[in-house]
């Protein structure tokens, strides 16, 4: 018997070498709209890219594996995914969402919402007897940030996944902070995983994208079936793309999390910096949990400046090497100014009731030199 094969060798090795054609090492990509019938009535495995394309489900297959699904639906975007899971609720159903979420999460939906397409109670999930109200109204969805954006809070999936279970509902978590190296919200209970593939996974600033893991075969169906009816799977090339980013991504994000340890370490130290949110930091209030449910920290990280908005203004465009830019899991260093940038649609209400500074920046930590980082952000503290 062979062992078990670890998740980190999926990620270099699923597809490598299969090729029956020209036993090409690399997976070939397959840029076809169409694939030609082997005669009347005897289609392929494949008929139409929109419905499936070998490349796409190569990439699917890999991160089903690594999510230790049954199968998943590869879309054109991360929001896409998300819309996706959406999709499958009738306008009584309630969305228990948190509050503290993606602000194009939000965003969407806000605006299905709006449309009578569902309810949705945004919660802090954090929060035991907000939760348990939002129980009480019987939802039939629990989505699920973690950490969250901006402010790395860690919930218990574990727990929510057993309460959630324990109420009919269904559980989706969007694990793109973490990617599958470093949490596997399946193995918690959750019967979806979401990921915007832009993000770690491809890792490389070069590609949108997005994925939905399933835990059961007969979701994988429907969500696929259902992707394939509005049209929202993700291109060929960008499936390649991604799956060229996932051989790296174990090494590439075990990097990333050493420095922004570092980064986090430095940054509690400096006398600009009111608050550092950082899981891997003990002061962190959800320390615990993800010492618990993650296999790392991650390398996202945010910090309130004492000094506001004027003080972010000076910070940002001092950054050299650090890039004033939305997105974040790529190779490069960046840094966001949520209430501005990425969490600008929540609006600032909302973005109040979840803590979302004025002073409030968040770091994507890239692969460059840890003292280079730190010197950066030196010299930008100064500048202020
Ligand atoms: C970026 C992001 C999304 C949306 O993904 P896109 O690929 O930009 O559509 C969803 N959730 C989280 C946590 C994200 O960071």
């Amino acid at each position: 018997m062979s062992k078990p094969v670890q998740r980190q060798t999926v990620a270099a090795a699923n597809g490598i070498a299969t090729d029956a054609a020209f036993g090409a090492v690399t997976p070939a990509i397959y840029l076809t709209s169409s694939y030609a019938f082997a005669g009347f009535e005897q289609p392929r495995a494949h008929e139409y890219t929109r419905t499936s394309n070998p490349s796409r489900s190569m990439l699917a297959d890999t991160l089903a594996k690594l999510e230790g699904g049954a199968g998943a639906v590869i879309t054109a975007t991360g929001t896409a995914a998300v819309d996706l899971v959406l999709s499958q609720l009738n306008s009584d159903d309630l969305v228990i969402a948190p509050h503290d979420c993606y602000g194009g999460t939000y965003r969407l939906l806000v605006s299905r919402r709006d449309k009578g397409q569902f309810k949705v109670a945004f919660v802090d999930q954090g929060d035991d007897a907000a939760m348990a109200a939002a129980f009480r109204r019987k939802p039939a969805l629990v989505f699920v940030e973690s950490p969250s954006n901006p402010l790395m809070r860690v919930v218990d999936i574990g727990a929510i996944a057993a309460r959630a279970k324990a109420a009919g509902a269904k559980v989706s978590v969007d694990n793109t902070f973490l990617s599958p190296a470093l949490q596997q919200p399946i193995a918690l209970g959750a019967d979806f995983v979401i990921h915007s593939t832009t993000k770690y996974l491809n890792g490389h600033t070069d590609v949108v994208g997005g994925a939905v893991v399933a835990a059961a075969k007969a979701d994988v169906e429907t969500l696929a079936a259902w992707a394939n009816i509005v049209g929202t799977t993700g291109a060929p090339f960008d499936a390649y793309m991604t799956l060229r980013g996932i051989r790296t991504l174990f090494p590439r994000i075990e990097r990333q999390q050493m420095t922004a340890a570092a980064v986090a370490a430095f940054l509690a130290g400096q006398p600009q910096v009111s608050a550092v949110y950082y899981p891997g930091l003990e002061t962190h209030p959800s320390h615990a949990i993800a010492r618990k449910q993650q296999a790392g920290f991650g390398a996202m990280l945010s910090f309130e400046l004492a000094g506001g908005v004027e003080a972010v203004k000076h910070f940002v465009e001092a950054v050299r090497i650090f890039n004033l830019a939305e997105s974040l899991g790529g190779i490069e260093s960046l840094v966001a100014h949520p209430a501005t940038m990425t969490h600008a649609a929540m609006g600032a209400e909302a973005r109040h009731a979840a803590g979302i500074g004025d002073g409030l920046l968040r770091l994507s930590v890239g692969l460059e030199a840890e003292s280079d980082l730190i010197g950066d952000l030196e010299q930008a503290l100064a500048a202020i």
